[in-house]
């Protein structure tokens, strides 16, 4: 079936529903909390796993209980966690949420031990990482981390994917042109570009200005819309939406992006693999939560049916 390594974040998110935020040196009392295993590193990684890959997650993780909870839940997948490091003296990735009535969100993001996830981590998963079909990474630890990956698999001839969420203010194109996939969002893919994208057409610009710097395949996730594939060489070929009914869209790349990755590597279809990667995503929107939105395999099969 191949196999996919995830190297990328973890977090803990810490949801607080509140009435109202506290003001400056106030303290209220609020009515609920909940927490959520997320980062788009780990969230990928689930919904590759969730649709039967074989899947190993290469982070860090500090030496709190948050990195048990996160080890637990990664475990509870079936992914190989042999390259999740404890790092002693450090936090977690955590993010603490508040929602207020109104549905308006304030996050925190706490990177933690994510940020630590260094060149040398990789080389020290070499040999496991030689033996997967597809590396996928994101943004949410070290440029330099990332930059080491991608040469690593070109070096290897490993196949990899960079999905530039959180949309990155710095990043050296010379050092992603290597990378097998580039998969933005429409935020994402305006700010690498430089260019608006309000549009298809304009997101299709944008991606043909990135193929003019040396990137060899984008696709562009469209939301509502669908996507778009983006290649050198070829025609743009557009990756009809599902038409479902919005319940929370967070974390609906995510479920795109481990889902794409789950069915490229069993046959390098790419077009099979978006044609699941539409559906997967827009079936993990009819339902509130990020990881708990992703459907196991036998539940996708049949929503696809
Ligand atoms: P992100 O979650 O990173 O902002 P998008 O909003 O582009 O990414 O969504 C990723 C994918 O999820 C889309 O390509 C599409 O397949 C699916 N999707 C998102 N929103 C919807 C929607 N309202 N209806 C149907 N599919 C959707």
């Amino acid at each position: 079936m191949g196999k996919i390594a995830v190297v990328g974040s973890n977090m803990v998110d810490l949801i607080t529903y509140t009435a109202r935020m506290p003001g400056p040196g106030e303290t209220i009392e609020a009515p609920r909390f909940e927490m959520g295993c997320g980062g788009k590193g780990a969230n990928q990684a689930i919904a590759a796993a969730r649709l039967g890959a074989e899947v190993m997650m290469v982070t860090k993780v500090g030496d709190d209980i948050f990195a048990d909870n996160t080890i637990r839940n990664l475990k509870e997948s079936g992914i190989d966690t042999r390259y999740v490091e404890r790092v002693p003296g450090t936090s977690s990735g955590v993010a603490p949420i508040f929602v207020e009535p109104s549905g308006e969100n304030s996050i925190l993001i706490i990177k933690g031990a994510n940020a630590l996830l260094s060149p040398a981590d990789i080389d020290r998963a070499a040999e496991d990482l030689k033996g997967c079909d597809l590396i996928v990474m994101q943004l949410e630890v070290p440029l330099e981390t990332i930059y080491h990956t991608i040469a690593f698999g070109a070096r290897h001839g490993i196949e990899t994917l960079l999905n530039p969420a959180p949309a990155p203010t710095d990043l050296d194109p010379k050092r992603i042109e290597q990378v097998t996939f580039l998969v933005p969002n429409q935020t994402e893919l305006a700010t690498i570009s430089g260019l608006p994208v309000n549009s298809e057409a304009e997101a299709e610009t944008a991606a043909r200005a990135l193929i003019g710097r040396g990137i060899r395949t984008v696709i562009v996730t469209l939301g509502a819309r669908g996507a778009l594939l983006v290649s050198k060489g070829e025609e743009t070929r557009r990756i009809e939406p599902v038409r479902v009914t919005p319940v929370d869209t967070t974390g609906a790349g995510d479920a795109f992006i481990g889902s794409f990755a789950r069915y490229y590597v069993e046959n390098r279809d790419l077009d099979a693999a978006l044609h699941k990667a539409v559906r997967y995503a827009a079936d993990s929107i009819t339902r509130p939560g990020t990881q708990k939105s992703y459907a196991s395999r036998e539940a996708f099969e049949a929503f696809c049916a």
